[in-house]
């Protein structure tokens, strides 16, 4: 896997204080993406035990809320086992911090996945929060949290595996509507 960034004490991507890695490839190409540099899975940094240790050390931090994963798609075919081991290894070490991930799959298209594909399952297992589909321009708005286009959801992954059906931890359409969430 490969990654263009690791950016740390970050507030707009998962709630807190987050170190973000932002990491190469995505075949969703969305109209207006505001990363198409990240598309290319051979462009940027390899993702090697100093970038990894460059995670950790901000998660050692208390006032570090957790991880959050982007790109690019973290879930582009090739970065798929590297993140699923790299989700393994931060709730063993770091059981109490949140892990977000972003991705222009849905959440239903990751469940078929998850059937076939070992590292999706394994992913979904061990992430708290999935903001998932494509970004949609005409559907793009500033005043939602976390996503750029209010067709994303921000869905609370363990209540949504634990109950069989999909439960959203931010539930943006009523952002939109005024009402306080
Ligand atoms: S999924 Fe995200 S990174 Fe990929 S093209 Fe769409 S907006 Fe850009």
């Amino acid at each position: 896997m490969r990654y263009h960034n690791i950016t740390k004490a970050d507030m707009l991507n998962g709630e807190g204080l987050r170190v973000v890695l932002w990491t190469s490839g995505c075949s969703h190409h969305c109209p207006g993406c505001q990363n198409p540099i990240t598309w290319d899975a051979n462009d940027g940094l390899e993702f090697d035990d100093n970038a990894k240790k460059e995670i950790f050390q901000e998660l050692e931090h208390d006032w570090c809320s957790g991880l959050t994963l982007s790109g690019g798609d973290p879930l582009f075919c090739s970065n798929r086992k590297d993140i699923s081991k790299l989700v393994l290894e931060v709730k063993k070490k770091y059981p109490d911090k949140t892990i977000w991930l972003y991705t222009g799959y849905c959440w239903n298209e990751l469940l078929k996945l998850s059937k076939e594909d070992k590292d999706i399952d394994t992913i979904l297992k061990n992430i708290d929060v999935l903001l998932d589909g494509r970004f949609v321009l005409k559907l793009a708005s500033e005043k939602i949290h976390y996503v750029g286009s209010s067709n994303q959801r921000i869905i609370d992954v363990k209540e949504s595996i634990k109950k069989n059906k999909e439960i959203l931890y931010i539930d943006n359409d009523k952002v939109l509507e005024g009402v306080e969430v």
